[in-house]
This record gives structure tokens, sequence and C-alpha cells, in this order.
């Protein structure tokens, strides 16, 4: 049902998934840049559409929103939300014989600004697993959320400038949405808003966030993109990364931080078990991850294997 050639491809419809490099005809799981390239042809959820044309330029897509499934190149195709940003899918194949879940990059639960993820059964899985480690196991969101509205509140009422290092597209607007919930007005950097407007003409709201343009606002705090340098003009900034490698000890070092809050949008170590429990497939093949993941499903009684190693002479 499906080959390996340097990526994951369907192969009835010839159908490469999550290329970094140009393809005739290929599905994007969502926007990020390393699952993305200028292809002749893509597939991909309305949203992820928009985005990626805000990213690449205009470029020919096909669109499948989610939970309409569409036959196409001798497959049956259906999205499902991947709970990872705004217009992250996975995608269901089917050819009438076998069907094939891809999840993409995903996370379980609830999110302020993507879809709460789908997992519908399949007989073969293809696993997202960044965080098949069980270092990972991230703290109940509620308890995130409270440490960070608690650090952004504190450095507020000490006068100083809350300054949260997220990923420009997805994290960004997911962390001013939650402040802007919580009454905390956001200035985005330029490449942050930009990508919010996108979010906005979707239809998903963030509240009250402004253009940073080079000024702290008493109250506010601002969003920039990760190795953004010290902001001029910001004479106290209290820098806060929100990520699950936040569990690291040493993240907040490595990241040049001075908090660093496990707010993911990737399945933790439970919720990897938990997918595959929902999927209850009868073939798993793991992809962007750690290693050892593969040896624990198996562990636990599962057909494991990593995704794009020959085994037994062949390429899966
Ligand atoms: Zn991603």
């Amino acid at each position: 049902m499906f080959h390996w050639n340097n990526g994951l491809k369907l192969t009835k419809a010839d159908l490469a998934i999550d290329f970094r490099r140009r393809q005739p005809r290929a599905f994007i799981s969502h926007a990020h840049a390393d699952h993305m390239a200028r292809h002749q042809y893509a597939l991909c959820t309305p949203e992820t559409a928009a985005l990626y044309q805000y990213r690449l330029g205009p470029r020919p897509t096909l669109e499948l929103p989610y939970r309409t499934p569409l036959d196409w190149g001798g497959l049956r195709l259906t999205t499902y939300p991947a709970g990872h940003c705004l217009g992250s899918a996975m995608l269901l194949a089917e050819d009438g014989d076998r069907s094939l879940l891809y999840t993409g990059d995903f996370k379980l639960g609830p999110s302020a600004t993507a879809e709460e993820a789908e997992l519908p059964h399949a007989e073969i899985l293809v696993i997202e697993c960044t965080f098949g480690h069980p270092n990972y196991r991230l703290p109940p969101r509620e308890e995130v959320l409270e440490q960070l509205f608690t650090i952004v509140r504190r450095t507020l009422d000490d006068g100083a400038t809350p300054v949260i290092v997220a990923y420009m597209l997805g994290k960004s607007q997911e962390v001013t949405r939650l402040l802007t919930g919580q009454g905390i007005g956001v200035l985005q950097h330029r490449k942050i808003y930009e990508v919010s407007q996108i979010y906005e003409q979707c239809g998903m709201e963030l509240g009250r966030y402004e253009l940073f343009e080079g000024r702290p606002r008493d109250g506010w705090a601002i969003v920039v993109p990760p190795r953004t340098p010290p902001l001029d003009h910001v004479p106290r900034e209290v820098r806060i990364a929100v990520t699950g490698w936040a569990m690291d000890e040493r993240a907040k070092y490595r990241l040049r931080v001075d908090h660093a809050v496990p707010l993911s949008d990737h399945a933790d170590y439970n919720e990897l078990f938990e997918a595959v429990e929902r999927v209850a497939p009868k073939e798993i093949y793991c992809t962007h991850g750690n290693e050892t993941f593969v040896d624990r499903l198996i562990d636990a009684g599962h057909d494991a294997r990593p995704l794009g190693r020959p085994v037994q002479g062949r390429l899966f």
C-alpha cells in the first residue's frame, strides 16, 4: 500500500507524504517548513492551503476538509484533525483492501487554536513519535497553563516585560490566544503577526493582539520567534520558552531563557501509547522520533518498526 523512496509514498496514487523536496503530487499534513516544499500539486486542508500559500506563494492545491472522503488516484482519502496547529491533519488512506493512517505531527486533548485530534481505526499506523521517551510525560495541561500565567503575571507585577519565545506558526498563536483569554494583551513580532492574520482569515480569532513596533507596553506580553536577539527599548525582559522540551532539566539554559514551560503541540509519551490504543492497528511504523520508542511498542506486544529502514531486504 505504501513504499519508501527517500520519504513515504502511497503507492497506488503515487502520492508523496510530507516531502521536503518538490513532488508532482504531495499531501501536506500541516504548514511547518519541515513538512512541505513547492510541489506541483498539493493535497491539504483548506487552512493548511492558506498557510502553505502564505509561506511559499500561490500554488495549485486540492483541498481536503476534515472528515470529507475523496476518491482520488485509486484511494479513498479522508483527513482528520491532528490537534497540532491550525489545519493540521492526519490522513486516512483506504484502497478497498487495507487502510493506513498517517498521523503527521499531532497532539491529543484540547488546544486553544487547533481542533482536537480524532483518531479513526486503521490497519497500518504511521505515527510521529517526537516524545517517544518516558522522560516526556508532560504535566496536566491545567498545571502547565497555570505555570505560564503565573510567570507572566508575576513578571508584569514586577514592572518587567514577559517575552515569550515560541515557534512562529502554531505555538505563537496558541500562546497569544491563551494570554488574551486571561485579559493580557499581546504584542507580536512581525513574522508571527503575519501568520496570525492568516489564522484570523480562517476564522480563528486570537483576541487583543497587535504588531510589536519596537516599544513595550505596560501590562502587555511580547511574543517572538526562537533565536530573536534581545529587544532594543525593552530594558527588563523575562524570557519564557513554551515547548515540550522544557521537560529537560537543562532546557532553559540550552534555550537561553529565564523559564521553560512544557506547553507542547506534540503528543507526549503517554499520549503516543493512547493514540496507538485508539487506532488499534495491526502494524505500526514510527517516524520522527526517539529510536527506543519502537522497542517500547514491541515490548508492549505491538508489531512495530522504524519507517524508512530496510527490514529483511525490503524497504518500508
Ligand atoms: Zn509540526
